[in-house]
């Protein structure tokens, strides 16, 4: 069985105060919730939030150096993160990608950083509005994922997760209709399935693009899809704590 997981990308959005309020929230009703969950605030905050979360929720970084050390100002490198004793880090997202020129290359080189100092990399994929409407959907989001695939092994696909997010759907309030996602997904663990077909059942998929409260529940019933990668909603307590609920 694979594992279902609710992941909060705060982007750069938040503060001490909403690390000191939200967090205990969650903290408070996490043995009710049967996925895992996990956070991820901007960088500055994550010690708070590793103190804050206890062992009851998991607190991710939302990027990493591909580099080890040294002089790189501004970076932050993935021995850090476990230094901090995180076990996830974001890799990849569109905006890395759209806004900083990430290239799959580099994404490659950060996930590859991230396996290898033992931390899970969520690793983003995803489709611009004239990909998809081009008809390149498939091609686009299988040749991101290729790309890494292609230089890990399957035996490090146990800290690996993969978040199909539609470039069009994040912080635009359109969502994937679930049967769009479960097409991604499914294509997505067939591609994993072609290099291993019993692992390809072990890696989580999870969906991103405007998921809240209100459409949580339709997303999860599909068979590829466990669990998601949050924006704005991961920002609300009540709206994330019942996206979280929602996954089961
Ligand atoms: C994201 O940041 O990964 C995301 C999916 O954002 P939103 O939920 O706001 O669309």
């Amino acid at each position: 069985m694979r594992k279902k997981i609710v992941a909060g990308n705060w982007k750069m959005n938040g503060s001490l105060e909403l690390v000191n309020n939200l967090l205990p929230r969650l903290v408070e009703v996490s043995g009710e919730i049967q996925a895992e969950v996990l956070v991820c605030p901007p960088s500055l905050y994550l010690a708070q939030a590793k103190a804050q979360a206890g062992s009851q929720l998991a607190i991710g970084a939302q990027n990493c150096s591909e580099q080890v050390s040294g002089a790189f100002t501004g970076e932050i490198s993935v021995a850090m993160l476990a230094d901090l004793q995180l076990a996830h880090v974001l890799i990849g997202h569109s905006e890395r990608r759209a806004i900083y020129g990430e290239t799959d290359e580099l994404v490659v080189s950060k996930v590859q950083a991230a396996i290898g100092a033992g931390l899970t990399a969520v690793l983003c994929v995803g489709e611009t509005l004239a990909e998809r409407e081009s008809g390149d959907t498939l091609t686009v989001v299988l040749g991101q994922v290729n790309t890494v695939l292609s230089q890990i092994g399957t035996d490090q696909w146990s800290q690996l997760v993969i978040a199909y997010e539609p470039v069009w759907a994040i912080g635009t309030g359109k969502t994937a209709s679930s049967e769009q996602a479960q097409e991604v997904h499914k294509a997505i663990r067939q591609e994993l399935a072609r290099s291993d077909a019993d692992k390809a059942e072990t890696v989580s998929i999870l969906y991103g693009g405007s998921v809240k409260a209100a459409n949580a529940g339709e997303l999860f019933a599909q068979q590829d899809i466990d669990g998601a990668l949050v924006g704005g909603a991961s920002l609300d307590a009540d709206e994330f704590i019942s996206i979280c609920r929602q996954a089961g």
